[in-house]
């Protein structure tokens, strides 16, 4: 049976002071406890806390657990300038998180950003994403999101480094799971615990409509980030299966409320797959989609992913999709795929760990995918459900 206590960094300040009350303890201990809880990283025993009397260390260690992503491995590629961390949750289940450096430029500071995950596994069933692959496991708790950021900010702190900043981009739909994750935001961008201010994070849609008119009615929080990855509904319907719920219409213009309720600029990535969403017809409806939005797009070449017949575009037609949004007065950036920088990339760790899917059935989704993209580069609208768990 998985461990029933709360984990201690999601539980919200009020609930921290009433549990202290209950022990006959001053509110100050609070202040205590939240700072050997988050500077740095903070600790993941309570028996580290040696600012309290043994006793309460010892209720507490009983009450709340300090860490719920301890049992962690860790990877490291592009010459120790990305960091995946596999995260195995109390209950067995796997997400991800990703650490990536960015060195100091002559423009920019030094960079350290967290891509992190909001669910085990995903509904939304993106085809070229390994998350997408394993399906939806279950919504992660409060903790188990913060405690992925202070499993990196620990990692940096060995260095004397610290997180600049933290994009929901991982594992999972973030807007499906929508109140923990403004709950971890609060607790990511509140002073008196991880203190990251508000545009140094991120939260990632695939276009759930009632998500970001939630977001809006809140004001400015953070960064909203849309993966678009098509312009087309009969494209997206294949590409982002939730476009069958929400059209691209209706996605970019809730976005649209959005960025004029908040002043806050919209991010939209586009994954670009070869021969599927890089032709010059979906350059040119990307640009005639978002002319004149408060808008900024991230053109991503495609991670390979095991059981996709789809490769990413290659860097010519990249450019010259940017070049035909950047006449369209769309600010648009060629990010250099760092194997995790989206979502499309996260989830291949915990897949491979899931195993391999039988050969036939590789065989029959590739061949699905083949079809279904080819009549949709035809412009036929796709007759597949809506999947199973979202947008009810
Ligand atoms: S790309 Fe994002 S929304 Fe799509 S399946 Fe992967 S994790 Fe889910």
């Amino acid at each position: 049976m998985s461990d029933q206590r709360p984990g201690l960094s999601g539980l919200p300040p009020h609930e921290l002071t009433e549990w202290l009350a209950a022990q006959d303890e001053p509110a100050w201990r609070a202040r205590q406890i939240a700072d050997a809880l988050w500077t740095g990283g903070g600790v993941t025993d309570a028996a580290a806390i040696v600012t309290l009397p043994a006793g309460l260390r010892g209720s507490l260690g009983a009450f709340a657990r300090l860490d719920t992503v301890g049992d962690t491995e860790t990877q490291v590629t592009d010459g120790g300038l990305t960091e995946k961390a596999l995260h195995r949750l109390d209950d067995g289940v796997l997400i991800e998180s990703v650490l990536m450096h960015y060195p100091a430029t002559r423009g920019s500071r030094e960079r350290h950003t967290l891509c992190l995950s909001s669910q085990a596994g995903c509904a939304v069933g993106c085809p070229f994403c390994a998350t997408g692959e394993l399906g939806f496991g279950r919504d992660l708790e409060t903790a188990e999101i913060l405690d992925q950021a202070r499993h990196a900010a620990r990692r940096l702190a060995t260095e004397g480094k610290r997180l600049t900043n933290i994009v929901f981009m991982g594992m999972g739909e973030p807007l499906l799971n929508l109140d923990r994750v403004l709950a971890a935001v609060e607790a990511l961008n509140d002073p008196r615990r991880f203190g990251l201010g508000a545009r140094h994070i991120t939260v990632s849609t695939s276009g759930v409509v009632p998500g970001i008119r939630r977001l809006t009615s809140l004001g400015p929080q953070f960064t909203l980030a849309v993966s678009l990855h098509a312009a087309r509904d009969a494209l997206r319907d294949v590409l982002v299966p939730l476009n069958r719920r929400w059209p691209v219409a209706e996605v970019v213009g809730a976005a649209r409320d959005h960025a004029a309720a908040t002043g806050r600029r919209i991010s939209y990535e586009v994954t670009m797959i070869g021969g599927v969403n890089d032709t010059p017809e979906d350059a040119d409806a990307l640009a005639g989609l978002l002319r004149g939005d408060h808008a900024h797009v991230n053109l991503i070449p495609m991670n390979p992913v095991a059981h996709t017949p789809w490769t990413a575009s290659p860097m010519p037609v990249i450019e010259s999709i940017a070049a035909t949004l950047r006449a369209a007065g769309i600010e648009t950036t060629i990010r250099r795929n760092r194997g995790q920088e989206v979502g499309a990339a996260c989830g291949q760790l915990a897949a491979q760990r899931a195993g391999e899917p039988p050969a036939p059935a590789v065989a029959r989704r590739r061949e699905r995918l083949v079809l279904a993209s080819a009549a949709a580069l035809r412009g036929e609208r796709s007759d597949e459900p809506v999947p199973a768990g979202v947008g009810e």
